[in-house]
């Protein structure tokens, strides 16, 4: 009712990848409600996340002014709580706040400082973060949650493809006629993109999901693989065998396109579906079943999450449905390509805009000589680092090492976020200095010494980029409140008080610079996302809206070909044993987003999924002798946390799935911070678990 509202402002949802447009109603200064609208991602659909997760942009733990620990305060831990900040920290001016921020940095300087920035910031502010550490500090010490997200399948794309975004849309499985979920529970994690899906079937398409953990997808299911935790690539690799060894590969499209295939046929030799079919626990004929169908079909899409990236072998999955999509010709028509789902709203855009230690913006990497030299004629002042900076478990360790003293930390939320958490926080409060700017006083902000009040989407203008590569129009709808300012701006001022040279005066000049060291905004300005909204990256002119399939000529890469990059069965980094028999996994639920610090304050939300709760199989409660609803103690060797049970048949019998948005009972207490040697990214999907009843 048009009554309810006296004005509406044009937006993208705060949460998943999916990237939505929304309408934001707004009433005196309150946005009242939610809709959707035609974004070229939605088309006016939401999910409840996006309908209902908007109102804690207005709750009362809101940050309203910068803070400064006191000098009193009690030691740092995970003690400051709405009732009693104050023992803790002291209001005080931007002047005041910003001054001690920077002092205490630059006191510290060059290596010893790192910057956590975040998937949830804005292009504009993910590119100013990882310039600030770039050129303030003379180094590359900066990364964000990528790391805990998708680095592997981002490291397998870079290796074998030459880019790390996906080769074609989410909403091109319009055209395909089959196509594999793997790792993914798209429903719940990114449900709008899950209507195209279930469409896919209703018209006839073949979805071919393969998870460990049973899903809502299966009921559109063609095929549901509930293969063994870990085993994605014994899976792979046999249903790459069959289509070696009945010749259902695309040779015209191999010979073209790609190198190294002779390796990977040999490779593909010894994983006989029979052989694998013990690792994986899925039926020799069944993937044989599945080989034929994809290797049949005229167009096939592979979409995958982090089921497949979390793992110490995530870049070998990744490297595994790569093989796939090459050696049957499904990647560069309507219809075909790769499509790592992104997790967070601007997880593609913050990597894209260079918060990440190994890459300049665009990925180019630092140790380049040229693109060095071309990012300083833009930058104009400092040197550019030619080493790879440290990633995010790594600058955690280099703090317990004693390496890094001080740490800037934009909209992350490590404390609650990264593997064996009490690693993390006891390294947080070994920091000598930490600046966090945030909304609320996150877990991570309980550690700052000086916290910078900053603003949420609706507050704040600036572009964001989505799972299918579509850069996207913010803007704000309401202003920050109290004394909160726009992430941009408080970043330009720390930039000013460390020395940098820095004028930018709006989001747009920031875009501006960008768009001189970013081949991928060729054509994108400014004006037609402030006009068009989306424009959809490469865009091959000013009026092209953007290209939603790429690589149809060929891959960014020497002699424009893909590579097949054989993957061998590597063990999960902790088996279950004796003491810890079973197997931990741990993801997201639909109406709680990642640490829980938006969606637990978002009244809906909370209302419909208020408690920590974890889910096993009713067979294993009966074993354990607990009823739904009863509380476990579960324990692995970083820790114990006690929460209550839910009984899923989706869950297999040997597996309790954890989800990590509750502090009171946090999953990361007990996962395992084993890394891929190649993303960097820890194995959450996969830990040795005690579960007892309380
Ligand atoms: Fe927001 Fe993702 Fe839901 Fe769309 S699908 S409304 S982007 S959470």
């Amino acid at each position: 009712d048009t009554a309810d509202y006296d004005r509406e402002v044009k937006s993208v949802c705060p949460f998943c990848g999916v990237g939505c447009q929304v309408s934001l109603k707004v009433k005196d200064n309150k946005v009242k409600f939610v809709e959707g609208i035609d974004g070229p991602a939605n088309e006016g659909r939401l999910c409840v996340k996006g309908r209902f997760g908007f109102d804690y942009i207005h709750h009362e733990h809101r940050l309203t002014k910068p803070l400064i620990r006191r000098e009193d305060a009690p030691p740092k831990g995970l003690n400051v709580n709405p009732g009693n900040w104050q023992t803790h920290f002291r209001e005080a001016t931007w002047d005041e706040a910003l001054d001690v921020a920077a002092k205490g940095l630059k006191d510290i300087g060059g290596r010893g400082v790192a910057g956590f920035g975040s998937a949830k910031c804005t292009n504009e502010e993910a590119y100013l973060f990882q310039k600030l550490i770039r050129q303030g500090f003379g180094h590359n010490n900066v990364d964000h949650c990528t790391r805990l997200c998708h680095a592997s399948s981002v490291a397998a794309l870079m290796e074998n493809v030459g880019s790390g975004a996906v080769t074609a849309t989410f909403n091109e499985i319009e055209n395909a006629d089959v196509a594999i979920v793997i790792g993914a529970n798209p429903i719940e994690n990114h449900p709008v993109a899950a209507t195209y899906f279930k469409q896919f079937t209703k018209r006839g398409g073949k979805l071919i999901v393969m998870d460990p953990r049973g899903q809502a997808l299966k009921r559109f299911a063609s095929h549901m693989l509930q293969f063994r935790p870990g085993a994605d690539v014994s899976m792979l690799n046999a249903i790459m065998h069959v289509i070696v060894e009945e010749s259902l590969y695309d040779q015209q499209y191999i010979d073209a396109y790609t190198e190294n295939w002779e390796a990977e046929r040999k490779h593909l030799a010894d994983f006989t579906p029979e052989k694998m079919a013990k690792i994986c626990g899925i039926e020799a004929e069944v993937l044989r079943d599945v080989a034929r169908t994809f290797a049949g079909a005229k167009s096939a899409m592979i979409f995958w999450g982090m089921g497949v990236s979390q793992h110490i072998h995530g870049t070998d999955n990744s490297r595994c449905l790569i093989s796939l999509a090459l050696m049957t010709g499904q990647v560069g028509r309507p219809g075909a390509g790769l499509h790592p789902l992104r997790g967070q709203n601007n997880v593609q855009g913050a990597s894209d805009a260079g918060l990440i230690p190994m890459f300049l913006p665009d990925y180019q990497p630092v140790g380049d000589d040229g693109v060095r030299s071309a990012f300083q004629e833009v930058w104009q002042d400092g040197q550019i680092d030619p080493q790879r900076g440290l990633t995010v478990t790594e600058i955690l360790d280099a703090v317990h090492a004693g390496d890094i003293q001080g740490m800037y930390i934009l909209g992350e939320n490590p404390a609650m976020s990264d593997p064996d958490v009490e690693h993390a926080r006891d390294a947080l409060a070994k920091l000598d200095h930490l600046v966090v700017q945030d909304i609320f006083i996150t877990e991570t902000a309980n550690f700052a010494d000086v916290i910078l009040p900053a603003s949420a989407f609706a507050e704040k203008t600036g572009t964001v980029t989505n799972t299918n590569r579509q850069v996207q129009m913010g803007r704000p709808a309401v202003p920050p409140p109290g004394d909160a300012r726009e992430d941009w701006w408080i970043t330009v001022e720390l930039a000013k008080r460390l020395g940098l040279p820095w004028t930018y005066t709006h989001p747009s000049d920031v875009f501006g610079e960008m768009t001189k060291v970013m081949k991928s905004f060729d054509n994108i300005t400014w004006d037609r996302l402030e006009t068009q909204s989306a424009v959809t990256y490469p865009s091959l002119s000013p009026e092209d809206p953007g290209q939603p399939i790429v690589f149809a000529d060929g891959f960014p890469r020497p002699e424009g070909r893909a590579r097949f990059t054989p993957a061998n069965v590597i063990a999960p980094d902790e088996t279950p044993d004796a003491d810890y028999p079973m197997i931990l996994t741990t993801g997201r639920q639909l109406e709680h987003w990642h640490t829980g610090s938006m969606t637990r304050r978002s009244r809906v939300l909370d209302a419909v999924e208020p408690e920590a709760n974890c889910s096993l199989h009713p067979s294993t409660l009966r074993k354990l002798g607990v009823a739904p609803g009863g509380m476990l103690r579960l324990s692995t060797r970083r820790g114990s946390i006690e929460i209550m049970a839910r009984a899923d048949r989706a869950v297999s019998p040997d597996m309790v799935f954890l989800p990590f948005a509750y502090v009171e009972a946090a999953a990361n207490i007990l996962t395992n911070p084993a890394v891929d040697p190649y993303g960097k990214i820890p194995e959450f999907k996969f830990s040795a678990v005690h579960v007892e009843a309380l």
